[in-house]
């Protein structure tokens, strides 16, 4: 099975340190719509693992949560595509969790979900704990410039290997070529 796993925020949408909290604060960065469509028309099963830490600091509940992701189906549907699944972490840093990203847990919840073993798995992200969960699990680092993105490659550190693009526009026009 062809699966790939997104990061939400900074790689989808654009993101904000003020946290995404409401529908309209959720904006679609220019083509990750489309990008999603066509790894979809390539055969990939595509889900979202998202730390979301806001939840459990309080400044979004679930049904905001829920709303959000809600406006996200609906614009990807628009554009041809479709997550099958989004995975959330709703743990503040101080909780210790284990489904926090750079932690593995979501990862390994999404490999049991689907049955996968992520070996080589694409796992789409803008901050290192993205590719440091991605790396942990033995899929694919990918990151996108877009977020926090430039922020992430100027300060380096990154696992090896590691592929950078773009936006996801780019990394999908790559995994579907
Ligand atoms: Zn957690």
């Amino acid at each position: 099975m062809k699966l790939v796993i997104l990061d939400r925020d900074g790689v989808i949408n654009v993101d904000s340190d003020r946290f995404i909290k409401s529908p309209e604060e959720w904006r679609a960065i220019p083509g990750s719509l489309e990008a999603i469509a066509t790894l979809n028309q390539s055969g990939f099963r595509v889900v979202v693992a998202t730390n979301q830490s806001g939840i459990g600091r309080g400044l979004l509940d679930m049904a905001a949560f829920n709303a959000i992701n809600d406006k996200l189906t609906r614009q990807l549907a628009q554009a041809g595509g479709r997550i099958d699944a989004i995975f959330y972490c709703p743990h503040a840093a101080d909780a210790h969790c284990e489904c926090r990203k750079p932690q593995p847990g979501m990862l390994h919840e999404i490999g049991r979900r689907f049955n996968s073993d992520l070996k080589d798995i694409p796992a789409i992200g803008d901050s290192l704990r993205d590719l440091q969960a991605a790396h942990a699990v033995g899929a694919l680092p990918i990151l996108v410039t877009t977020g926090k993105g430039k922020l992430t490659l100027k300060e380096g550190a990154l696992p090896e290997p590691t592929l950078i693009f773009d936006d996801l526009s780019a990394a999908a026009r790559r995994l579907t070529s």
